[in-house]
């Protein structure tokens, strides 16, 4: 049906329709924008809720997985017994010429990608923890830090939750939240900012089960992405070397997007074995065991860790489902391919006329339909137009109201994808609607 179809071309196409139509507009602008800060629009911030919801039921509606709302601010130890206060260290050189600043480990030669000069400082490590104070003193005594990962708020409860939840191992601790890293070279739209938001699974295990849950998760995670509608040649693994392994892990692998600027990661899965949970017995001199009854012993579980940016998911997901095509000589429109599970707007009423008895019965169907799903209304411009403005922010269902629904009780849907269109009765519509949002692909 369609002459050409084709994918999205640069970030900056991204960056420019996000804005115009309400997904993501650049922080503080008004003032010159704030590096690197971005806000969500009404429909940004609706996609990542329903991002976030998808990552919160995958996890939680299992029998092992519970989930936690830990505070951003923590005792300062956390931070000295995590390893962040010594470790959590980028290196970073500046260029003399141009005064640029940038990751050593992310230059490619010692040549400032900014100028061209070969006139770099030696790389100096800087502490990607923001600090700030606590009360009302600014001393040393008052420092406290942002969290820079949300997994910590995890391993100090780990026996407050095993405990009150009555848990056996394997049990995982699931849990969203902000993180703040001061980043060197924050960049690429939402993909590195220096405020973003985590979606953490930490999984405990009996050590010596750690490899075969470490690869379960591996497989799990990936089927998670094909749910959401994630094109697959779009994801790849990629395993870390053992120069690149963090202090902590015995295993890490990448789950890859492959974005407008190259593959780049979008989680991280780890086997962090038992390193977080001994060091907070260490720092804070309480002993953090399991008492596995079977086996009658105790012991210090591993940790199998996935951990996704979900403003890393918020452009990948754009990113994948954007999408030009030409429908007509001369004719293309742009729309956004996403699953109806993350599409900010299910569904759309636009009566065919802005006549009362069908302005009536479209406002009652936007009446139900919005009892369940997030719906538009839509009365201005030629059908045609407002066809393709829903196109444009991918709602997968638009319903027509036409005069032949005053005699007739139904309604023209008319799908996204296919354009086809389909005459449905009011009465079925609402769960029409549900259930295509809820198919799996
Ligand atoms: P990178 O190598 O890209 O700096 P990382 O390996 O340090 O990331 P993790 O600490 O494993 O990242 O964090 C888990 C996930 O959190 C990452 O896969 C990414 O999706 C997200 N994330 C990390 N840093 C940022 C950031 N500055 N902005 C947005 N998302 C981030």
């Amino acid at each position: 049906m369609f002459l050409e179809t084709q994918g999205l071309k640069d970030l900056q196409t991204l960056v420019s329709m996000s804005k115009q139509r309400g997904f993501v507009y650049q922080s503080s602008e008004i003032y010159g924008g704030l590096n690197s800060c971005w806000d969500y629009g009404p429909l940004g911030a609706q996609l990542k809720m329903n991002i976030k919801r998808a990552w919160w039921e995958t996890m939680t509606r299992r029998r092992d997985v519970v989930g936690l709302d830990a505070a951003i601010l923590m005792h300062p130890t956390v931070w000295k017994a995590s390893g962040h206060v010594d470790n959590f260290s980028d290196p970073m050189v500046d260029c003399r010429s141009c005064k640029a600043r940038h990751r050593a480990d992310h230059l490619e030669s010692n040549v400032c990608p900014n100028c061209g000069s070969k006139d770099l400082t030696e790389p100096r490590s800087f502490n990607l923890m923001f600090k700030t104070h606590m009360g009302p003193v600014e001393d040393e005594g008052s420092v406290v830090y942002m969290r820079p990962e949300t997994a910590q708020g995890i391993f100090v409860n780990f026996e407050n939750v095993q405990s009150s939840m009555r848990r056996k191992l394997p049990f995982g601790i699931a849990q969203i939240g902000k993180s703040f890293r001061n980043e060197i070279t924050p960049g690429n739209f939402i993909f590195r900012t220096r405020e973003f938001e985590q979606m953490e699974m930490q999984y405990f295990v009996t050590p010596g089960e750690d490899d075969k849950f470490y690869d379960q998760w591996k497989e799990w995670r990936m089927q998670f992405y094909r749910n959401i509608g994630i094109n697959e040649k779009n994801l790849r693994f990629k395993p870390h070397g053992l120069d690149e392994l963090a202090h902590y892990a015995k295993a890490a692998e990448d789950i890859q997007y492959l974005f407008p600027m190259g593959w780049s990661e979008l989680e991280g899965i780890h086997n962090r074995t038992n390193f977080d949970l001994s060091q907070h017995a260490k720092f804070s001199g309480k002993k953090i065991e399991y008492f596995d009854e079977a086996k009658k012993e105790k012991y210090v579980p591993y940790v199998i860790e996935t951990a996704v940016g979900c403003d890393r998911l918020v452009l990948a997901a754009l990113c994948d489902a954007y999408t030009e095509e030409q429908v007509g000589e001369g004719d293309t429109r742009t729309v956004l391919k996403f699953h109806p599970r993350l599409a900010p707007v299910k569904a759309a009423v636009l009566p065919l006329s802005k006549k009362e008895p069908l302005i009536e019965v479209a406002d009652k169907i936007f009446a139900t339909l919005s009892e369940s799903v997030e719906t538009q209304y839509d009365e201005s411009g030629s059908i045609g137009k407002r066809y393709r403005r829903q196109d444009e922010i991918g709602t997968p269902f638009c319903v027509t109201v036409d005069f032949d629904t005053l005699e007739d009780k139904q309604v023209t849907v008319r799908s996204r994808d296919s354009m086809a269109q389909e005459r449905i009765s009011i009465d079925q519509l609402s769960r029409y609607v549900n259930d295509k949002i809820l198919a799996k692909l």
